[in-house]
């Protein structure tokens, strides 16, 4: 047995090349600190993930390796375009964190082997991410829907895009339909209206105590049109962006 909150290697942050490399021990609450000193706007997701005991006793390695399919930092991970290394005496091995999951709870770590480290692109020019997450409750609570959208254009047109998803299939999903509705078409109102009906048909969710599989489906193309509408500089789209004392001014 081992705990790997024991092992420094595990426990450190660094930057390798273009690259935010976080070891699989790190906390939740470090882990996302690193990630949101190079992409702020993940402040107020990072801040909805479980509370405070669970961010600082949580660790990224264990969130990814225990592969809940409502897990939030998979989503977001995988929009990034991380990879996982995993590791055991034999040597190391990097794939991609889409590929990691064979199914409900499953993947493919071998019996020797554990998540080492989560390898993360760092922003490039261009790139507007934004991560969503959909709950019953505000704080403190599991998500019924996470999307996570980051999509990077050259002009006019989407230069890149990676979608990342939970709550929709049995485990954290890249969706790749709605990525090839968009990649090098202008990023235009018709064509997010095209990746939010995308997002719709790739994916059938279930209905459970957190949501019908109806409404996951419905809010999946509703977080695609509130990503169009705060890419074209919309403020006000979201519970984050909303101040109570403006909603209290007559
Ligand atoms: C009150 C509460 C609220 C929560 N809210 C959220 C939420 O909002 N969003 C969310 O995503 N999650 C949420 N969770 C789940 C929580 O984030 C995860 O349980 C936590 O991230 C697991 O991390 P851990 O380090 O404690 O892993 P552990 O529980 O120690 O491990 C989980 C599993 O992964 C294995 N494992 C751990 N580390 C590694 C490794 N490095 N390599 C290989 N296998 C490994 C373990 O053997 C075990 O099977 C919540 C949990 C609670 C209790």
């Amino acid at each position: 047995m081992l705990d790997v909150t024991r092992v420094d290697e595990l426990r450190r942050i660094a930057h390798e090349g273009d690259r935010l490399v976080i070891g699989a021990a790190v906390t939740l609450h470090d882990a996302f600190a690193a990630l949101i000193a190079e992409r702020p706007q993940l402040a107020s997701f990072a801040q909805r993930f479980a509370g405070l005991p669970v961010r600082n006793s949580g660790t990224l390695g264990g969130n990814i390796a225990n592969g809940s399919p409502i897990g939030d930092s998979m989503p977001l991970l995988i929009a990034l375009g991380a990879t996982l290394v995993l590791a055991s005496v034999n040597g190391q091995r990097e794939v991609p964190l889409e590929q990691f999951y064979t199914g409900y709870r499953k993947n493919v770590l071998a019996p020797d082997e554990v998540v080492a480290f989560v390898k993360v692109p760092r922003p490039q020019a261009g790139e507007f991410l934004r991560a969503y997450k959909i709950s019953k409750r505000y704080d403190d609570d599991i998500s019924a829907v996470c999307l996570v959208v980051n999509l990077r254009r050259a002009g006019d047109s989407v230069a890149s895009v990676r979608i990342g998803a939970g709550g929709v299939a049995a485990t954290p999903v890249r969706a790749l339909q709605a990525e090839a509705a968009l990649q090098g078409q202008p990023w235009t109102a018709d064509a997010a209206q095209r990746a939010a009906d995308a997002l719709r048909a790739e994916f059938q969710p279930i209905s459970d105590m957190r949501a019908s599989a109806a409404y996951r489906t419905e809010v999946l193309g509703n977080l695609m049109q509130r990503f169009w509408l705060e890419s074209r500089g919309m403020q006000q789209v979201n519970l984050e962006s909303f101040r109570l004392a403006e909603a209290a001014t007559p």
